[in-house]
């Protein structure tokens, strides 16, 4: 576990961060602690200044921000932009509405001359985020903006493939008026992210990422009686019913397979499509995927990003190998990709039979799998087969048929036309072994506090 900068595109190593060290991690505890005392006693108003502050920097200088989310793991420019907006949008949205969703709510009581009941929410303590680079600013203010305004402080552990991402946020809350120790980068290694986890001044962990990651971190968060939140995998079902619009569902399913380098854990992995319509959305998807162009993610022209790192690569390239082997068909499409850099020929696998394990495997790249349903209520029961429960999709013509097939879909998500989304107000997160707890709005945002209840009578 090295921190590097390492540029997917070219696989050049441009910098390497030390580790921190025992007595730093212990130091930052200390301030996150010393922090947390004069945070939890600021106003709503003086958290919301320091996030809109930070969202306008964020705005300021997108252009920078977004360069180096390109350059540490080799999204598209175009996605960067998009990110550096959207996690400006996530800050604000806790600007407008934390006060709000965390007013004291007073209970009903069978007999108001008893007296009354309250329940307030106040916050924890200092909590630790341990973050996954896809999404290198996305995830860290999806954890700092609700945690901040509910009064709480913060330590991170972000990707080690992302350090520059993660030191340049904590520079930009400093620079936004935060209060120094209320958000520390630290580039831990294990062993410190299990002390940190066993201080007594920490009062819960946010983990996303892999199930690996996520048991691990879980287990030791049980055993220190800490409260965990667990953003995992996914392999989100993508329903295609038989009166669907093909030309729009088919882009769509591109897009939702594709963006991110297919580095989503709300991908559309798995396209489950009526026996009807099977044999004409293979044919349109393929040709799709093969339009897609892989290149250098900061060139406007490519629309295919390479992966993250070439460790990455290599990894999907055996599970492809390995799925075939266990009886799937893959089938590469589009031209070449190019042959430097951290790329994955776009592969789509068929006949991924009842008994082939590959079925429930999260591809973490362009990889799509397509099952042949026989009908409606196959496709549904494909998609519910499976170990993950994060997002899905249903197309169909008609959005209200849609609703009622998404109310059978058992995922913490369903979109009815639309891949699984993210957005600042739309709340994120799954079930069995996509996780648990639910990430912003109001529940995101009430995930670490203490529902107090004070009763006078
Ligand atoms: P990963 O290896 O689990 O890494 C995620 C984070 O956890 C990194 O900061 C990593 O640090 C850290 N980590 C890993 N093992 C750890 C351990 N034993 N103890 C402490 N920290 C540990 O995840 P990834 O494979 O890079 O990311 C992709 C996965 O994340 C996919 O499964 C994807 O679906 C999932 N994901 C889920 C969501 C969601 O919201 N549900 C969002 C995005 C991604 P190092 O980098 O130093 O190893």
């Amino acid at each position: 576990m090295t921190y590097a900068t390492i540029n997917p595109y070219t696989n050049e190593v441009l910098a390497n961060f030390p580790e921190a060290t025992d007595a730093e991690v212990k130091d930052a505890i200390t301030a996150a602690h010393g922090a947390f005392l004069f945070w939890r006693e600021t106003s709503f108003a003086e958290r919301a200044a320091v996030l809109q502050k930070a969202a306008n920097l964020l705005r300021q200088n997108a252009d920078d921000h977004a360069r180096l989310l390109t350059l540490e793991m080799g999204k598209l420019i175009s996605e960067a932009r998009a990110e550096v907006e959207l996690s400006a949008k996530i800050l604000e949205y806790y600007v407008k509405y934390a006060e709000k969703l965390l007013q004291p709510e007073r209970l009903p009581v069978a007999d108001p001359a008893e007296g009354e009941a309250v329940l307030v929410a106040e916050p924890l303590g200092v909590l630790l985020a341990i973050e996954p680079w896809n999404f290198p600013y996305y995830q860290i203010a999806r954890i700092l903006a609700p945690q901040l305004s509910a009064g709480n402080t913060l330590l991170l552990k972000h990707a080690s493939n992302v350090p520059q991402c993660a030191a340049n946020f904590e520079r930009l809350m400093r620079q936004a008026g935060l209060p120094d120790g209320a958000f520390t980068n630290l580039y831990a290694t294990r062993a410190q992210v299990e002390m940190i986890i066993n201080d007594p001044r920490v009062h819960g962990v946010a983990l996303t990422g892999s199930e690996d990651a996520g048991a691990v971190v879980a287990a030791q968060a049980g055993r220190a009686l800490k409260k965990s939140t667990m953003e995992l995998g996914g392999s989100d079902a993508f329903i295609v019913l038989a009166d669907a619009d093909l030309a729009k569902t088919v882009k769509w399913a591109v897009f939702g397979r594709h963006w991110n380098g297919g580095q989503v854990c709300v991908s559309s992995k798995r396209m489950i499509i009526v026996d009807e319509v099977y044999d004409e959305f293979l044919n349109r998807y393929r040709h799709g995927v093969a339009a897609l162009v892989a290149g250098d993610p900061f060139d406007a022209a490519t629309t295919l990003a390479p992966l993250s790192s070439q460790k990455a690569a290599d990894d999907i390239r055996d599970k492809i190998r390995e799925a075939v082997a266990l009886g799937a068909h893959a089938e590469e499409v589009g031209p070449p990709v190019p042959n430097r850099g951290a790329f994955v020929q776009p592969t789509i696998l068929t006949e991924l039979a009842d008994d082939n394990p590959a079925r429930y495997w999260e591809f973490f790249g362009p990889v799509s799998m397509l099952f042949r349903a026989r009908d409606e209520e196959d496709a549904i029961r494909i998609a519910n087969d499976s170990p993950f429960g994060l997002g899905g999709s249903v197309f169909t013509g008609n959005p209200r048929h849609g609703a009622e097939v998404a109310k059978r879909i058992s995922t913490g998500m369903v979109f009815v036309n639309h891949p699984t989304k993210v957005e600042a107000d739309l709340p994120f997160g799954g079930i069995r072994r996509s996780g648990y707890g639910r990430e912003l709005l109001g529940l995101g945002l009430k995930e670490f506090v203490n529902h107090k209840l004070i009763d006078i009578v």
